[in-house]
């Protein structure tokens, strides 16, 4: 086991030759404050515990197990530092990044102890066949279906947005209902709107999740509001269009309550999806185990998007009782984490047998 100099612990299982190619496993090591026990790390364990089930069993690959390090992006504002040492991007934009004490990432790896100078060294070995993370699931879904394990299809693109309205700032008792230009009125007939279109568009999710409105005042009516929105979908061309939706709908009632709009787009982030071949593997994998394998897209980002840009990679989630993470009450079911080994079994001795090794083999 070693660190590198992002701060990701790696460890190896050598295979039955020097010459095998590896497969990697992992997920992150830390988490948000006041969080569960489980999110990320939860990965890392069950990667260590299909090693310790092989009982020193060699297989035709080797089996790198990653922990990765700031993947939530709490400390610095940016998610994934960890895994991006992998893919080559954490750059001097990133390593400059500063906390809210103005620390920065690369003296923050300073002050750990390891050397910002080595960051290219952390980078995935050329050998590297598929990239597999375990998750918990961080939501509802696979409970209400009453099934322990899903196999994601593809992570979620998100946009981020910030929405001005822009009215006047009157009276409440000296201004009658038609002569106003009320900004929080205005915001509030959007909000619902976007609800109503991420209702009707199937896996379409839109959250308004901060309003201001000023002055902010029990008798003042508001003159401006900004609202934000999350918008994400596995399609990024829907999203695209759910975007222009929105933001026509935002102007349409801008213009007829007579109020100015302006708009911030905070991030467009495209999806990212899953290797169909691995998704096709730990199907059969889950299958194995006597669970129904649910196919479902990760409205949450993970590392595995990451290390997608390299490698194959592909996420089993578990399922999240009371579908609560990132919080104390975050839990998993031990029979599922169970499941999730013996799926984890299964995995393995496909990948020692499937096309993805033979074709890496003869390359070699
Ligand atoms: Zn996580």
């Amino acid at each position: 086991m070693n660190i590198d100099a992002a701060g990701n612990v790696r460890g190896f299982y050598f295979a039955d030759h020097p010459a095998r190619p590896r497969l990697l496993l992992g997920s992150h090591l830390d988490t948000v404050p006041n969080a569960g026990a489980y999110d990320g790390v939860l990965g890392v364990i069950l990667a260590v515990a299909l090693l310790e089930s092989l009982e020193g069993r060699r297989l035709p690959f080797g089996i790198e197990i990653a922990g990765f390090s700031e993947e939530e992006g709490v400390r610095f504002g940016t998610p994934f530092i960890g895994s991006r040492a992998l893919v080559g991007t954490l750059d001097d934009q990133l390593l400059d990044l500063q906390d809210a004490d103005g620390i920065s990432v690369r003296t923050a790896i300073t002050n750990f102890g390891l050397s910002p100078l080595e960051v290219a060294d952390a980078v995935l070995h050329d050998d590297t066949l598929a990239y597999i993370e375990f998750h918990i699931e961080q939501g509802p879904v696979l409970e209400s279906l009453g099934t322990p394990l899903g196999v994601v299809e593809a992570i979620v693109g998100q946009t981020r947005a910030e929405f001005v309205f822009l009215g006047r700032v009157n009276h409440a008792g000296t201004t009658p209902m038609h002569l106003r230009n009320d900004a929080l009125a205005a915001a509030a007939e959007w909000i619902t709107g976007v609800e109503q279109t991420a209702q009707s568009t199937p896996g379409l999710v839109a959250t308004v999740g901060r309003v201001e409105a000023k002055p902010g005042a029990v008798n003042v009516i508001a003159g401006e509001t900004r609202a934000t929105l999350d918008l994400r979908h596995r399609s990024d061309d829907l999203r695209a269009r759910a975007a222009d939706t929105l933001t026509r709908r935002a102007e349409q009632i801008a213009e007829r309550r007579g109020l100015q709009l302006e708009r911030r787009v905070l991030l467009n982030q495209p999806a990212v999806a899953m290797d169909p071949f691995l998704v096709d593997q730990i199907d059969i994998a889950i299958r194995k185990t006597g669970c129904e394998p649910y196919r479902m897209t990760s409205g949450a980002g993970h590392d595995a998007m990451i290390l997608a840009e390299k490698v194959p990679s592909a996420m089993i989630f578990l399922r999240s009782p009371g579908g609560i993470s990132h919080d104390p009450s975050e839990s998993v079911n031990i029979e599922d984490v169970a499941k999730a080994l013996e799926c984890g079994s299964h995995l393995i001795d496909l990948l020692a047998n499937s096309s993805l090794l033979q074709a890496r083999t003869t390359r070699a």
